[in-house]
């Protein structure tokens, strides 16, 4: 259910990350030190004492929560609109009495702060690559308008601003992976494959070139070629990569014109999205919040 009193009362926002932050006790996020006692409050976010270090500090302290000009219920809203609903930051500026820009720099601070997925890969594995459009934002807008109408046929590259992400869906674990890179080649698939535990990892993939070498000891490469009009045989397909790799482009589509050196953030914030998708929204607002402690 939609955790509407998260977002009406600074109070029951302020509750809600004293309950997260400190699920397993208070620390003093100066000294580590969990000699500390209530005291009293700053606004209405509790304050404590630490005895180690003597220092005060409260819920917020050393969060991005802290010195913000959102107020803790605006941060939720925000993050629990983007995250759940893809919701376009021009539309959270029409609903919080905030700038755009404000509103911009704090969804990117709160996608920075998400951890990099750490890949551990059981197998079978498929992977798949995407393009999307992520240009070099403002300085673009110096150039000449590229012609569209030669545009080449294919594959894209970064420094043609279509930037390879990677899919990978564990069939193993069930989970699933999309990683920005900055070119589709042999060196790039290699390491994204790197982290299994069996000798020797059976991986599916399609007929593109830099999965070609993918055939040695480490590696049992099955494939589809797809211009052959293949798609699938029994197992050996990708399927679950492609349908996972085609919910990128709507989500990266109401922030329009985000550059590609911010691809990864919005990246991970996209991982976080799946991650919560089916959890009630207590839940989901919760586990959003300890992604950015
Ligand atoms: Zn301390």
């Amino acid at each position: 259910m939609f955790p509407i009193h998260r977002f009406v009362s600074e109070s029951a926002a302020a509750d809600l990350l004293e309950q997260v932050r400190w699920r397993n006790g208070v620390e003093c996020p100066r000294c580590r030190s969990d000699r500390t006692v209530r005291n009293g409050s700053y606004r209405v976010y509790q304050r404590y004492l630490c005895k180690n270090c003597g220092r005060t500090f409260n819920d917020k302290t050393g969060t991005i929560f802290a010195h913000s000009k959102l107020k803790l219920k605006e941060w939720y809203f925000t993050i629990y609109t983007f995250i759940r609903f893809n919701t376009s930051i021009r539309q959270i500026e029409a609903e919080l009495d905030l700038s755009y820009r404000t509103l911009r720099e704090r969804v990117e601070q709160f996608a920075r702060t998400l951890n990099a997925p750490s890949i551990t890969l059981t197998g079978p594995v498929e992977i798949d690559e995407v393009y999307v459009s992520a240009g070099l934002k403002g300085r673009e807008r110096d150039q000449e308008p590229r012609s569209r109408g030669l545009a080449t046929r294919g594959r894209g590259s970064y420094a043609g601003d279509k930037p390879p992400v990677f899919t990978l869906v564990d069939r193993g674990t069930n989970n699933r992976y999309v990683i920005p890179a900055k070119s589709a080649d042999e060196s790039t698939v290699r390491l994204l494959l790197d982290n299994h535990e069996q000798e020797s990892l059976t991986v599916y993939t399609d007929g593109f070139r830099a999965y070609e070498p993918l055939d040695d000891d480490t590696f049992d490469r099955q494939y589809v070629v797809h211009s052959d009009g293949e798609y699938a045989d029994e197992e050996v397909h990708i399927n679950t990569c492609e349908s996972h790799g085609s919910l990128l482009r709507p989500w990266l589509s109401p922030h329009r014109g985000i550059s590609k050196d911010k691809l990864t953030p919005y990246l991970r914030a996209f991982q976080l999205r799946r991650e919560l998708y089916r959890k009630p929204g207590d839940e989901a607002l919760k586990q959003a919040i300890d992604a950015a402690l």
